[in-house]
């Protein structure tokens, strides 16, 4: 890990030298290294759960003029000229949102899933309102975590976090004694304002519906954290949580929802005046507009594409976790089939740690990324060298692949984690692997392939 490190680090001492020689050498290098990502990732295996690969319509949005103006505000009532075609992107953008998830009310401008939930802690909770949510090794997300661990919801509306009662065999909220537990916390005078269903670790559909009438009977708000299933829900196959009990329901519009990086708000229409102005001037004030086009476009997709897609997202990672299963790794929650969603999770702890794992893996060209576990802080392993190790299928589903391919992939694993194969044997049989898999599918246009680089300067 450290040898990793100091390596990537000399590398950029390196190029910080070679600067020097005019700020023409780092202007050729800055685009010679995105050159090179482009290229690795055609030849790897993008399994990070939090990621996915937008359309070649998606990629020209953003990259059109939008995304050099000011458009404060509401279509219609803007602070700055110039918005007459923005305008009517961004209303077709919110009335695909709303058809979408079946909303009455649509904010398509908070910046990210992050600014989404700022907005929503403020216009729901007062600084010191208590939040409940699932602790972080529990699938918590630091947007939902405490001041002492800067998580934005502590450390910047100031809210107290208390966490529901989370059960590692069913990996998920524990609806019983999360009940016992917000009855003594109500008799302990600290009755909870607000709570965050969803969250980073996330197999199985959170007990909204369970949890809804006696949540509301406290008077607690029912908010959903959607960023890494947004796309599952949008194509109708994990859980409907408007209708389940939330008031509001926030996401991320790039994880397995396939648009550009972004965030967006969901609400009834009692909601609408209360996120509005928490969203603008609250918490944003330019708000991207290039990427309120690439998420008009990646909701137009879904609304054609999704179910197809979120399906075999799914499918997909089931036979992911089954095969990683059978070739001997330490699949959690075999008990209920490993997954739901579109993640899947090794405890790799019998092979050194996630950090050492993810390291090879992706020397191996296999990207995925190091997951704390429920348990891992008493046992003393932290978020550097966490117990596991986390997969998700969105963006090789994006690529074409099948549950036949989920098989080959686990064989690829296997050899770096079990077999402790050298890593660059395995990344050449992994790109040889990966060549058939360079075009977009669930998408009206894929002409360029997914990891093209499109140029525009000529030299
Ligand atoms: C990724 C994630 C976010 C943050 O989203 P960004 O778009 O990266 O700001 C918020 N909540 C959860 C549960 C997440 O997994």
């Amino acid at each position: 890990m450290i040898k990793h490190v100091i390596n990537k680090y000399f590398k950029l001492r390196h190029m910080m030298r070679r600067d020097m020689g005019g700020s023409k050498n780092s202007y050729n290098d800055v685009f010679k290294l995105i050159k090179e990502h482009h290229n690795w990732f055609k030849r790897s295996l993008p399994l990070i759960a939090s990621e996915n690969v937008p359309s070649p319509a998606v990629r020209e949005a953003i990259m059109s003029d939008f995304g050099n103006r000011y458009a404060e505000g509401w279509p219609g009532e803007r602070v700055y000229a110039g918005c007459v075609y923005i305008d009517q992107v961004e209303l077709i953008c919110m009335s695909l949102a709303k058809r979408l998830f079946e909303a009455e009310f649509a904010d398509v401008r908070p910046v990210s899933g992050v600014c989404a939930n700022l907005a929503i802690y403020a216009a729901f909770a007062e600084p010191s309102d208590i939040m409940l949510t699932l602790s972080i090794p529990s699938g918590g997300h630091i947007s939902h975590g405490r001041k002492e661990n800067a998580g934005t919801a502590g450390f910047v509306r100031g809210l107290s976090i208390e966490t529901f009662v989370f059960d590692k065999e069913e990996m998920n909220i524990d609806v019983d004694a999360s009940k016992k537990k917000i009855e003594q916390l109500i008799k302990g005078g600290k009755k909870p304002k607000m709570a965050m269903f969803g969250g980073s670790l996330f197999l199985f559909p959170h007990p909204v519906k369970e949890l809804a009438d006696y949540l509301k009977n406290h008077g607690v708000f029912i908010c959903y954290d959607a960023a890494h299933v947004a796309g599952l829900i949008a194509g109708k196959k994990f859980q409907d949580p408007l209708r389940e009990g939330a008031e509001v329901m926030t996401m991320s519009t790039h994880k397995t929802l396939f648009g550009p990086q972004g965030g967006i708000i969901l609400s009834s229409e009692k909601h609408a005046e209360m996120i509005k102005k928490s969203t603008f001037p609250g918490n944003t004030s330019n708000h991207h507009l290039h990427h309120v086009a690439g998420k008009a476009i990646a909701f137009a997709e879904m609304l054609e594409f999704g179910t197809e897609y979120a399906e075999q997202v799914i499918k997909n990672a089931k036979m992911f976790a089954q095969s990683l299963y059978n070739a001997g790794l330490n699949v959690l929650a075999e008990k209920n089939g490993f997954t739901k969603s579109h993640q899947i999770v090794v405890d790799v702890s019998e092979y050194g740690d996630g950090g050492t794992v993810e390291e090879s893996l992706e020397k191996a060209g296999i990207i995925c990324n190091r997951q704390l576990l429920p348990g891992d802080i008493k046992a003393g392993r932290h978020y550097m060298h966490p117990g596991g190790i986390r997969f998700g299928t969105s963006e090789i589903t994006r690529l074409g692949m099948k549950e036949s391919d989920m098989k080959e992939l686990a064989v690829f694993i296997k050899r770096v984690i079990i077999g402790k194969e050298e890593p660059s044997k395995v990344s050449d049989d992994v790109a040889d692997y990966r060549e058939a898999f360079q075009k977009i599918h669930y998408a009206f246009d894929n002409d360029v392939e997914a990891y093209d680089y499109i140029q525009i300067i000529k030299s």
